[in-house]
């Protein structure tokens, strides 16, 4: 492996920073008090992503044809460390742009390239994900919403949970059963819903991670035609296999919490806590765990911008992201104690991230058991 940036990636990092630092002013996604989910945020992420998409950096590495750029990997993962440093103002369309579209540009017919990449490329659509539903969240192979067929179209009856943005998308990347009950991963489909389709109805969940927007969906009598499905019936297994190994890494966490450890050292110093040799290790532990974050994640893309299949070492990285995460906000509450209950403050803030990284994108525990099973070689039971 390589280890140091290419001369076009380091610069196009410096003019990135350079822009972003001029773009994103004083605290943008919290100047009203709400952030990341909330209506303010999703506003401001949509005329975002449009300059974003204008300069060319929202899909660079995208082939040119649908409104990419051909770059490599890399530049695409340079943007979202420095966007998830910053707290992510891309909003849901970092999903796009990591998983949707490569989804759509593996599995899509040509005609659904066309008409559903372009509108992701110049950064006019949000998207969501359809995946979890109330009895099947880890164990999402025995999703119960069903698809059926009727002539040229499907119907679809169910229910998704903590579908995040739903109520700002304008589609689904849904999952759904086309194969008989108990059928598990042989019997799912994916299909591209549109989110204004008669018989969609979303409603909010309120929930302890802050202002970040979780919703149900529920789906009655949904009528969706058969271009609507991605790849083939009953295939969509394969398709959320490499759809998940492309979102476990698509959220560069530990960029967010090397940066909050900064900040936590900057806190702690003007306080004299870090003459406390406890305080020091706890320091070089987090920091430690984030380096290792930082180089698992690189061994991924290396794979990705080397043309490879994803690999086990996905689940490596993610675990590895989720460690780094946990101990910034174990270290922010210690070291600041009743300071870091303050809403809004770098504990507060930090803390509430690392709750919902070991869930979203399968859970941490999850992982665990793929790398035992998977890298280590040892048994399912
Ligand atoms: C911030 C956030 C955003 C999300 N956004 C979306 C979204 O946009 N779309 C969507 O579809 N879903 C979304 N989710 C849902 C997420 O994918 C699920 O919460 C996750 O898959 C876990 O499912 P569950 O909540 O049903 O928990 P469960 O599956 O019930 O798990 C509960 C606990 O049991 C543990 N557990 C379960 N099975 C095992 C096992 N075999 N071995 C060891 N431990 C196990 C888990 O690790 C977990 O700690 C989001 C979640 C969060 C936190």
């Amino acid at each position: 492996m390589e280890f140091a940036w290419s001369k076009e990636d380091a610069a196009f990092r410096t003019e990135l920073v350079d822009y972003l630092d001029a773009e994103l002013t004083g605290d943008w996604s919290r100047s009203d008090g709400t952030g990341l989910g909330s209506a303010v945020y999703t506003e401001f992420s949509k005329s975002f992503v449009r300059k974003l998409a204008t300069k060319g950096w929202l899909t660079p590495h995208w082939p040119q044809e649908y409104g990419g750029s051909g770059q490599s990997a890399w530049q695409h993962f340079v943007l979202g460390e420095e966007m998830w440093k910053r707290g992510e103002p891309r909003g849901p369309q970092y999903m796009n742009v990591n998983w949707v579209g490569p989804a759509i540009i593996k599995y899509g017919t040509e005609e659904q390239k066309q008409s559903l990449l372009p509108p992701i490329a110049r950064g006019e659509v949000f998207w969501c994900q359809g995946f979890s539903e109330p009895e099947a969240g880890t164990d999402l192979a025995s999703l119960k919403t069903r698809a059926v067929r009727d002539g040229d179209e499907y119907v679809l009856n169910g229910q998704k949970i903590w579908t995040s943005y739903a109520n700002a998308a304008d589609y689904c990347f849904l999952l759904a059963r086309t194969g008989p009950p108990g059928s598990r991963g042989d019997g799912i489909s994916v299909f591209l819903l549109p989110m204004d389709t008669p018989g969609v109805e979303v409603r909010r969940i309120d929930c302890l991670v802050g202002e970040h927007s979780f919703n149900e969906v529920f789906l009655t009598d949904v009528r969706l035609p058969h271009s609507a499905l991605l790849g083939e019936e009953n295939n969509g297994w394969n398709i959320v296999r490499r759809t998940l190994a492309y979102e476990r890494v698509g959220a560069p966490r530990y960029a967010r919490a090397a940066l909050v450890l900064d900040g936590l050292a900057e806190w702690a110093g003007s306080r004299g806590l870090l003459d406390d040799p406890g305080v020091q290790e706890q320091f070089g532990e987090a920091r430690t765990l984030c380096e290792a974050a930082r180089v698992l994640v690189y061994r991924v893309i290396d794979e990705r911008a080397k043309q490879k299949e994803p690999s086990p070492l996905a689940y490596q990285a993610r675990a590895a992201m989720v460690q780094a995460e946990r101990a910034v906000g174990d270290l922010a509450l210690d070291v600041m104690g009743s300071e870091a209950l303050v809403e809004g403050s770098l504990g507060d803030a930090q803390f509430r991230n690392s709750l919902g990284a070991g869930i979203a994108a399968g859970s941490y525990e999850v992982q665990l058991n793929l790398i035992s099973r998977l890298i280590l070689g040892m048994p399912k039971d």
